[in-house]
């Protein structure tokens, strides 16, 4: 294993905003190195029907991003697995050390590291996590074939989950806080129509029943936050899709974060506080947090990253 790659330009992350860098970064004849971390592929990988990516009425969500691997790999982006531990922004190259024990090392860096799931923070939660609770529908909707599930959240990931989950469930039941969805209105239509789902508004989770021994969930216990009533109900599943937060732990104290921890980059930029690294995707998006608006970011900070390094040249 080599021990040191220098890169003119290092991109972190293999999502749409990375690997959309790595294309662009390869063009600009940068000879970028990506590393992919450990989702390659990156969010659309724990999904199904992609419908919103232009050019393409539907399309898998993991089939996608291979389809971007490839592009990136042939357009001459070094793709490289490994999942940084550490970054060093105030040096120049800036330093990253991989999990591998290689260390990477970039004249001009593009951070891409998205988003992981958010959860509620239960101790129950937590205790059954991979015993009958989830965040990833695609990857766990499986073992619930004939069972009763129950979702919690109310955007467009909490109602996909739900839709897709009706493949293998008996029942699908969405907890929510409010009495309004933010996800899509055309989610919201498929949604209802699914008999097999019904809607608990205003409700949130309190805690996760089950057994230790075998291990295994039995049920929720869920509150009115109105009235204040507690409900028992029955299920095998509970699936927490209550959004996402940016990954950007390994950035604290070294580049300026706002909102919550996304790296706040300049107006119309993905420049962020330090010259020379750029971030792109929902690493840096607040709003938006699309497939496409991080692919377009990741061109941008690519754009952005050849500029720089030719005036530093
Ligand atoms: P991500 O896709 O989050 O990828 C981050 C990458 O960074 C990963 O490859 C990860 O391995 C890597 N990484 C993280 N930390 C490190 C580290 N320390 N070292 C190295 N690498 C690291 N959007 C749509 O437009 N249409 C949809 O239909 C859609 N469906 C979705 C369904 C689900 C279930 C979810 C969760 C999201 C969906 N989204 C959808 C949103 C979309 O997936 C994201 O907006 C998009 O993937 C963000 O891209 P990204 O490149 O910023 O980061
Ligand atoms: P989101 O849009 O942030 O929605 C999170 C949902 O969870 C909200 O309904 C929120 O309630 C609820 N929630 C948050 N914290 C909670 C808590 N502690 N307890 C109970 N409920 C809580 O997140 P998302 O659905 O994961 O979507 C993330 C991004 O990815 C979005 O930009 C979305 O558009 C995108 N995405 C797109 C697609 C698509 O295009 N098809 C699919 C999936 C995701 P409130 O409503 O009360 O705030």
């Amino acid at each position: 294993m080599e021990k040191n790659i220098h890169s003119r330009l290092l991109i972190i992350g293999s999502g749409p905003a990375g690997y959309t860098a790595g294309v662009y970064g390869a063009r600009a004849m940068l000879n970028p190195t990506l590393i992919q971390g450990i989702q390659p592929g990156g969010q659309l990988t724990i999904t199904t029907e992609v419908e919103n990516w232009p050019g393409m009425k539907e399309v898998q969500g993991p089939d996608l991003m291979i389809q971007m691997s490839e592009h990136a790999a042939a357009a001459g982006t070094n793709l490289i697995s490994d999942h940084i531990n550490k970054l060093d922004l105030s040096k120049r190259p800036f330093e990253a050390l991989g999990d591998s024990g290689t260390l990477y090392t970039g004249d001009a860096l593009i951070l891409a590291t998205g988003a992981q799931a958010k959860w509620l923070g239960l101790e129950s939660e937590n205790n059954f996590k991979g015993f009958g609770v989830s965040a990833c529908a695609t990857c766990d909707g499986f073992f619930y074939k004939g069972e009763e599930i129950i979702v919690v959240g109310g955007g467009n990931t909490a109602v996909e989950e739900a839709l897709f989950l009706t493949k293998f469930a008996s029942k699908v039941t969405l907890i929510h806080r409010r009495d309004t969805l933010k996800a899509e209105k055309i989610l919201q239509q498929r949604l209802h129509k699914n008999e097999k789902i019904s809607v608990r508004w205003f409700h949130e989770l309190e805690e996760v029943i089950g057994t230790e021994s075998p291990k295994g969930v039995s049920g929720v216990r869920i509150k009115n936050i109105k009235t204040g009533v507690k409900t028992t109900m029955s299920c095998k599943g509970v699936f927490i899709a209550i959004g996402h937060a940016p990954a950007s732990e390994l950035l604290s104290g070294q580049l300026d974060l706002h909102m919550g921890g996304y790296v706040a980059t300049k107006a119309d930029s993905t420049e962020t506080s330090i010259p020379g690294v750029f971030a792109a995707g929902d690493l840096t998006d607040h709003i938006y947090r699309q497939a496409v608006t991080s692919a377009g970011m990741g061109c941008m900070a690519a754009l952005e990253a050849e500029k720089f390094l030719s005036h530093s040249e």
